[in-house]
């Protein structure tokens, strides 16, 4: 059996207006690519803060390979944040405006002190991602959303993580850049073997990228399986709403 890398169980997390995660039990096995679907609101970012440790749950636990996560435990959180990068919404979010974008990158592998030559790696991860090597002595107003995202899967994979995070990552990206971003994502996941976490509306790209999928309806999770059963036969009517909802080409 593979290793476990991911377990929630009894994960809750309760803002004043309401219960954002209520009781979501969940394991993420190392290779697997888990998609995570819902309407807005459901609780998925506060799903991945909490996978993140970015957020405490109020009940419940997530431990990674077997070590309870706290958002508090800086020590062990070296070693958990070298395992598992993020890739957020906002294309910029990730990058200092102030900094030149080989620095945002370096940055990383300097707190959680990997050895090695940071520049070098800065200009192999650049490539890795499409880019240029004097992308990295620019800012990042100079680019596009799309290349920014780049520029934040390069920030994600530089550390040479296990686990790659993804919140709605193309969500804000130009519609028509998105698809090569998505294969870029697709790629690094596939040539690295990294174990994928993915929150996305689009469905199909779900499909496309994960195995199994989780669906979310007000911080519960309410179906799951292997993506392309749930997506396409769904047992709940909420997912098969959702599942109607996607926009088809006209052809
Ligand atoms: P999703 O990512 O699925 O859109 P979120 O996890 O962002 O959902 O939000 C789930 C619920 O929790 C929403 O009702 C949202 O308003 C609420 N929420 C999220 N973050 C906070 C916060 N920091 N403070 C208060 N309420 C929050
Ligand atoms: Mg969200």
């Amino acid at each position: 059996m593979t290793e476990v890398l991911f377990e929630a169980t009894g994960l809750t997390r309760r803002y004043r207006q309401c219960t954002a995660v209520d009781d979501v039990d969940l394991a993420v096995r190392a290779g697997a690519a888990l998609g995570i679907v819902g309407e807005s609101g459901s609780g998925k970012s506060t799903l991945l803060r909490m996978l993140l440790a970015l957020e405490e749950p109020d009940s419940g636990a997530v431990r990674y390979r077997g070590h309870e996560l706290r958002a508090g435990d800086a020590g062990k959180l070296r070693w958990f944040r070298r395992e598992v990068q993020a890739v957020f919404q906002d294309p910029r979010g990730s990058l200092n405006p102030r900094w030149t974008v080989g620095r945002s990158i370096a940055e990383p592998l300097g707190c959680l002190g990997l050895d090695g030559d940071h520049a070098e790696r800065v200009t192999e991860v650049l490539a890795d991602v499409g880019l240029e090597p004097d992308v990295a002595d620019r800012h990042p107003h100079e680019f596009s959303g799309g290349q920014c995202q780049r520029i934040a899967l390069a920030r994600a994979i530089a550390p040479g993580p296990r686990v790659l995070i993804g919140d709605e990552p193309v969500s804000a990206v130009d519609i028509s850049t998105r698809a090569q971003v998505l294969e870029l994502l697709g790629r690094l996941v596939r040539e690295r073997e990294l174990t994928l976490i993915f929150v996305s509306h689009d469905l199909g790209v779900v499909r496309h990228l994960c195995d199994d999928v989780v669906i979310f309806r007000a911080g519960r999770a309410v179906e799951r399986g292997p993506a392309a059963e749930v997506l396409t036969t769904p047992s709940q009517p909420y997912t098969r709403r959702l599942v109607d909802s996607v926009p088809r080409m006209p052809v």
